[in-house]
């Protein structure tokens, strides 16, 4: 044995609940690998009534931080000891922090897309148009508004929540927004520089489902990004491709959400490149 090991005040898992192995944890263990880290990413799967014990829990282990998802994103706030600027705003938690003894919420969606869009283009002072009002949407609209964006355009199916999002965005955050309730296909006014789909249509298994949206409408100088991870190329995708758009899939917003959370978790930074490919070689390309 390389390493000195007692047994002293050691819990060993022993997990009675199946523990699943998911795209995001391939994603993440391929990029510890990468670095040599001897670390792990666990799923585990955390009743609602039992999450309160489960962040405590975390604490009592010493885990570096954790992810969560729907339905524990908004659940899990009163269980931590503070909250990132973004994720404050959105109300919304995907990624717990060790921060010295305190547990810190931040919300990595948002920051992953636009990550994602750094790749092709400054954020700044660009019109954009977000199809959702959603948890996604949401994140997205928060992080660009941060961003420096210059107008805002929610269009939803439901009004009231599109509505609300859009006060979030113009009162707290000043940005130009508005918001066009969506019935029929959407027409995208040609001054705008970037359109993402924020909503569920066309993830797995629905995926020949089709935006409401006159594709025709879609000039060259638009980028087109999606949040559906699975499939990658989107019918959306596809169709912004062939009209001449520079595209961004929804794995570009997941891996670069997972880059922010090793970051914060490890400090070191991953190589994306890797962590993609261990979600295509899931998910196809
Ligand atoms: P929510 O349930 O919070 O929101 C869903 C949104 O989609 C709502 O605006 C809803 O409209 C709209 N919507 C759903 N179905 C339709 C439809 N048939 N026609 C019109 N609008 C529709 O979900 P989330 O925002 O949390 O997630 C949205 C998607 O984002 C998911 O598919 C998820 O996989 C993806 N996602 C991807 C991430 C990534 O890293 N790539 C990260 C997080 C999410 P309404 O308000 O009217 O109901």
């Amino acid at each position: 044995m390389k390493q000195p090991w007692n047994f002293k005040q050691e819990l060993t898992a022993c997990f009675g609940k199946p523990v699943a192995e998911n795209p995001t944890q391939a994603m993440v263990e391929a990029a510890y690998r990468q670095h040599g880290l001897a670390w792990r990413y666990l799923t585990i799967e955390v009743d609602a009534a039992d999450l309160g014990d489960a962040v405590r829990g975390a604490r009592a282990m010493g885990f570096a931080g954790f992810n969560c998802t729907i339905p524990h994103k908004v659940a899990v706030i009163p269980y931590l000891d503070g909250l990132g600027e973004s994720a404050a705003l959105m109300g919304a938690v995907n990624c717990v922090v060790r921060r010295g003894r305190e547990l810190i919420g931040e919300n990595t969606d948002g920051k992953g897309f636009v990550q994602a869009l750094r790749t092709l283009t400054d954020p700044a002072g660009k019109r954009v148009v977000i199809f959702g009002a959603g948890g996604a949407a949401r994140a997205i609209g928060v992080e660009l508004a941060l961003a420096g964006v210059r107008h805002l355009t929610i269009v939803n199916r439901s009004e009231a929540r599109g509505r609300e999002l859009v006060e979030l965005l113009a009162g707290k955050l000043h940005v130009p927004s508005d918001f066009a309730l969506w019935h029929g296909d959407y027409r995208v006014p040609p001054e705008t520089d970037v359109v993402i789909n924020a909503t569920s249509i066309g993830l797995f298994p629905d995926v020949d489902a089709r935006l409401p949206l006159d594709v025709t409408t879609l000039s060259p100088h638009m980028i087109v990004a999606d949040v559906i991870p699975n499939p990658p190329r989107t019918r959306l995708i596809r169709d912004a491709a062939a009209r001449g758009c520079r595209v961004i899939d929804g794995l570009g917003m997941l891996v670069n959400q997972g880059v922010l959370g090793i970051r914060y978790w490890t400090g070191i930074d991953p190589d994306p490149g890797v962590m993609r490919r261990a979600l295509e070689e899931i998910f196809g390309n």
